[in-house]
């Protein structure tokens, strides 16, 4: 089923697409005074619906937000919207754009400057309540001012928990991560693909006892990981990792410790 970076889901094509890597200390991730460098990969994730051409997630944008420069480094030789025009799109084909959360990792090509013009943005409205509350300087909350602008202006539409958004592309909330933390059903039944977000990034995160220094509810994305990813399994979902740097499409099976994941066949 699966080709390189392009599979189908019933009759929807995803394809996935990339914005690059970014290296870090692994303390930024995790808490605590990790000096192991880290690499995480940015696959953003493009639905082909026939009606509508749907974005999961945008990268971190033209450049690295100015907030994380000197903790992260960014490396990339092609852009999300270069890996978006090889795929035969411009960004003005773009109709939706679904933001799991508002990291500056996941938000950047869709709000500042906005590069979909004719896309609506779908935030969850609880993301966007506990960005409010970060202290300065948070990624998240960073991204307010233009999620506020977005809303105002017509582009930009709140989200009050799970649902469809366009017919076959559902978003459920699972939190911890952040509040209003949205995961991405494409498809359903036997014939699912499943978008984790940073409820399971990479397959380091299929440990569900992995403590996340960067989830604000530790607890919570540990309940929703090992249901989520139970779920998965069962449905036989594709799963996508977006910031797993190697094999990010797989498969979720259960072992005695927790859960791995299969990579697809390429
Ligand atoms: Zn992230």
């Amino acid at each position: 089923m699966a080709t390189g970076t392009t599979f189908d889901v019933g009759e929807m094509r995803i394809r996935i697409l990339d914005d690059g890597v970014f290296i870090t200390d692994a303390g930024n991730l995790f808490g605590g005074s990790r000096k192991m460098r880290i690499r995480g990969a940015m696959h953003a994730v493009l639905v082909e619906t026939g009606d509508n051409l749907v974005l999961i997630d945008a990268g971190f944008g033209p450049e690295l937000p100015e907030a994380l420069v000197g903790r992260y480094e960014l490396r990339r030789e092609k852009s999300l919207m270069d890996h978006l025009q090889e795929a035969g799109h411009a960004a003005e084909d773009i109709t939706h754009v679904i933001l799991s959360h508002l990291d500056a990792d996941h938000v950047g090509w869709a709000l500042e400057p906005p590069s979909f013009p004719n896309a609506t943005v779908y935030v969850q409205e609880d993301a966007l309540e506990e960005a409010r509350e970060m202290p300065e300087g948070d990624g998240r909350r960073e991204a307010v001012p233009a999620v506020e602008k977005g809303v105002e202006e017509g582009w930009c539409e709140l989200l009050n928990g799970s649902g469809e958004v366009v017919p076959g592309i559902r978003v459920e909330i699972r939190s911890g991560h952040s509040a209003g933390h949205q995961i991405v059903w494409i498809g359903d039944g036997d014939d699912a693909a499943l978008y984790t977000a940073d409820l399971a990034p990479a397959k380091i995160w299929l440990d569900p006892d992995l403590i996340s220094g960067v989830d604000t509810d530790p607890e919570a994305a540990r309940r929703n990981r090992i249901e989520v990813l139970e779920e998965a399994e069962s449905k036989d979902a594709t799963v996508i990792l977006y910031h797993e740097p190697g094999d990010f499409l797989v498969k979720i099976r259960h072992t005695e410790k927790g859960f791995e994941a299969v990579p697809m066949e390429g």
